[in-house]
């Protein structure tokens, strides 16, 4: 078996436990495999072993690689993206992590409207404050989420977090809690058009806490792919 199988099989067999001690169905956790800087015949390898959603993050790099390997597997954008690269997303993308301000929004808005789609996404929230990370503050989330409902061409799926590195996997816990009772009560306001049904937090080194505590879109790179180059 080449080591992109096994370490998918092994991932496989993480998410069915930690879903099975939290007496969560593992159907509802979906494992993206984070395909940046993985060159096009790994991809297609993790494809042919039953990946069916890929994680990228540069929209430059997407292009290329979705042109390569097609969409006969799902593309979510999972890194920052700015306004003037929203004109590119809609040929390449199913679902956008990484929307955090309302310009953002209104410009994915505009676009959709152009073309005649609504576009899926999620909303990036920044828990830890940590000034480096991209996402709405959690005390403007809510306010956030209010106003692009009010969108017509953009469809409010759920959350996003991104949590500070930590070799220690407990670490992260915290703000996987804290998402998951953000968008507990964010669906609690039965906000219209709001559906917030998909939690996506978790990668290589905490998806198992992600999962106890409710994730169902996992991002995992360097647990299927190995090491990144810098
Ligand atoms: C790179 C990346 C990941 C995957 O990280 P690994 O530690 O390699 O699993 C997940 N989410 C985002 C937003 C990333 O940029």
């Amino acid at each position: 078996m080449s080591d992109i199988a096994e370490n998918l099989e092994n991932i496989r067999g993480r998410i069915r436990s930690a879903a099975k001690r939290v007496g969560r169905d593992p159907h509802d956790i979906k494992l993206i495999a984070v395909t940046k800087t993985i060159e096009p015949f790994r991809i297609k390898e993790a494809i042919s072993c039953g990946v069916t959603i890929c994680g990228e993050n540069r929209i430059q790099e997407a292009k290329e690689k979705i042109g390569e390997i097609g969409h006969s597997v799902r593309w979510h954008l999972i890194g920052h993206l700015q306004r003037n690269k929203v004109k590119y997303i809609f040929d390449l993308f199913d679902l956008i992590h990484s929307v955090d301000t309302l310009p953002l929004a209104r410009e994915i808005n505009k676009d959709a409207q152009k073309r005649k789609k609504i576009m899926e996404v999620l909303i990036q929230t920044n828990l830890s404050g940590e000034e480096s990370k991209h996402g709405v503050d959690a005390k403007n989330t809510l306010d956030l989420i209010k106003e692009i409902s009010l969108l017509k061409n953009i469809s409010i799926q759920g959350l996003m977090t991104i949590t500070p590195f930590s070799e220690n996997p407990e670490d992260s816990r915290i703000y996987y809690r804290q998402l998951r009772d953000m968008k507990e009560e964010i669906k609690r306001e039965g906000i219209e058009g709001v559906i917030m049904k998909e939690i996506s937090m978790g990668m290589s080194g905490d998806f198992e806490v992600a999962i106890e505590e409710g994730a169902t879109l996992i991002r995992v790179g360097t647990a299927i792919f190995g090491e990144r180059p810098n």
